[in-house]
């Protein structure tokens, strides 16, 4: 039979009197159609035995609480490497909230709010592809929500762009510096040398109205940063240990 081919496919396969694996003889394009139909079934076979090993797994799952089961230690493993990820969410919210605050001319107040703006909306977010699109899909999953800061100082702490401030009370006519405690001396009690009888008597605080009522405060304040952190940051911004490295110049061999 001219431009007959054997097919072996699960419907024309036969096994003969000898005990051979052997196919009916049919045209190349029957044979292609063939060998399709017996693709698309495994391929159908193969999906339900997935989705059935799926169930066993959840139904395994749910016994044991998603604790001790191979799904569940997946399940922890995910949501861990998840939650890893969202601290650049994290990290993102934060350098805008700098960035409004430092550069955009955000208020501390303006900045607050829309941080936490930002916190809400990414959470109604997340919840609704959480009940809308996971559940449905029979993924009971909370995503894990992000940890984004809430208000200008959480911000800085989140970046680590908060500077050591050493803050001191300073004498508004001689300008000497005074640590800030609660015995700060009322008036300035510096004197040009030891025998000196005149002492610079400035009145060196004053009082504040505040919500918890009327508090003391130093009159003038005099803050410095702290030269040891501020060299720990220098020396950590991205270039210097290169540069450093290159300034340095090994000794000649003789
Ligand atoms: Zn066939
Ligand atoms: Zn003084």
């Amino acid at each position: 039979m001219p431009g007959k081919v054997q097919c072996c496919c699960s419907k024309c396969g036969y096994y003969d009197d000898n005990g051979a694996f052997r196919g009916r003889k049919v045209s190349r394009q029957a044979r292609a159609m063939h060998e399709k139909e017996d693709e698309l079934r495994k391929a159908r076979e193969t999906t339900r035995d997935n989705m059935k090993e799926s169930d066993t797994e959840d139904s395994d799952s749910e016994q044991s609480e998603r604790a001790a089961g191979p799904s569940g230690s997946h399940f922890n493993a995910a949501e861990e490497n998840c939650r890893r990820e969202m601290t650049l969410i994290t990290h993102m919210v934060a350098m805008l909230g700098a960035w409004l605050n430092l550069a955009g001319g955000g208020s501390q107040t303006t900045t607050g709010v829309i941080l936490k703006g930002i916190a809400i909306i990414l959470m109604t977010a997340f919840k609704i592809i959480s009940t809308t699109l996971l559940k449905p899909l029979g993924l009971d999953i909370d995503i894990p929500l992000p940890h984004t800061p809430r208000d200008v100082r959480s911000t800085y702490n989140a970046l680590s762009i908060e500077p050591t401030i050493i803050r001191t009370a300073c004498c508004p006519k001689c300008f000497t510096l005074y640590p800030l405690r609660n015995d700060l001396p009322d008036h300035c009690p510096w004197k040009e040398s030891r025998r000196a009888h005149k002492v610079c008597s400035a009145s060196l605080t004053m009082q504040r109205r505040t919500k918890n009522g009327v508090v003391v405060v130093p009159r003038r304040q005099y803050s410095t940063q702290d030269f040891r952190s501020w060299l720990e940051f220098f020396l950590n911004r991205p270039g210097i240990e290169e540069m450093i490295a290159k300034s340095y110049v090994p000794p000649l061999l003789s």
